[in-house]
């Protein structure tokens, strides 16, 4: 075990593992001490084919199948506990218990109990596109950036936590915007339409993707990444373990995506960084 610490605070059950989970997997097995904190209960997702029979469930199923892939991460999981936001436009938007809607000063003061508690020198969360524009992506980029600020101030929540912390490093996972020009390339390629992709047709692959020279940092994990997958499978309601397997063989999936990439947030990057660990210490 070193004395290493990381806390990730993303929206969904499933984004631990269908976004960053081959970072947590990789410094898990390193012996840092991964937290996950998972924002939503997964309750307005959509569910994936063939298991309609378990929206009356959802909440459990969600919960049971997140737990699982946690476990499988080597990571600890936190879950805030609020009830998901939908898609842009979605009626489950103006419950007036979703995530987005719930009063910030409340959602910041849990994320800065986490910080003060865990003491992470990282903290990683969504970029504020959330990479693909979900509301709860957004609102969990706008409340951990305010948190990571905030833990370090005994003026702000001083009721809260041991005592001011100020970790290191915040960073944003991102999607890079030359993946997305492949799928969406793919998915021409395939007759299908990438301006209405996704299970309900509402996301726009075309104005998805963060460029380039704005992704400061990227973790390989072609070795972890049977147990991204294998963390991945266990969203099974969400169509786990079925989506890219059918395109491409095993080693030209690792060759393509085994890598997750990050916008350092803070310290500001430098013109030109590229880090390949998020503890380095690099400029
Ligand atoms: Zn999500």
């Amino acid at each position: 075990m070193t004395d290493k610490r990381l806390l990730a605070v993303l929206a969904h059950p499933d984004d631990e593992s269908f976004g960053p989970g081959g970072t947590f997997a990789r410094y898990a097995a390193e012996g840092v001490d991964v937290h996950i904190a998972i924002a939503t209960d997964g309750v307005a997702g959509s569910v994936a084919e063939g298991y309609e029979d378990t929206l009356q469930d959802l909440v459990n199923v969600r919960t049971r199948e997140l737990d699982a892939a946690v476990n499988i991460l080597g990571a600890t999981l936190h879950k805030l506990g609020y009830r998901d936001s939908g898609y842009i436009n979605d009626p489950a938007n103006h419950h007036p218990e979703a995530f987005i809607n719930i009063d910030e000063h409340e959602v910041i003061g849990k994320v800065v109990a986490l910080i003060r508690e865990i003491r992470p020198q990282v903290v990683i969360t969504h970029d504020e596109t959330g990479g693909y524009y979900h509301p709860d992506h957004i609102q969990c980029w706008k409340v951990t950036t305010a948190a990571f600020q905030a833990a370090a101030d005994p003026d702000q929540y001083p009721e809260i936590g041991p005592e001011p912390y100020q970790p290191e490093r915040l960073y944003y996972t991102a999607i890079p915007n030359r993946a997305v020009k492949f799928f969406a390339l793919m998915m021409r390629l395939r007759g299908q339409d990438p301006k209405h992709a996704g299970r309900n047709k509402d996301i726009d692959y075309t104005k998805l993707g963060i460029a380039p020279e704005l992704l400061t940092a990227s973790i390989d994990y072609r070795a972890y990444w049977d147990v991204k997958m294998a963390a991945s499978a266990q969203h099974s309601s969400q169509g786990g373990g079925t989506s890219r397997n059918r395109l491409f063989p095993v080693w030209l999936q690792k060759l393509l995506f085994a890598k997750d990439l990050y916008i350092r947030a803070v310290p500001p990057a430098p013109p030109g960084l590229h880090e390949t660990d998020l503890f380095a210490n690099g400029r």
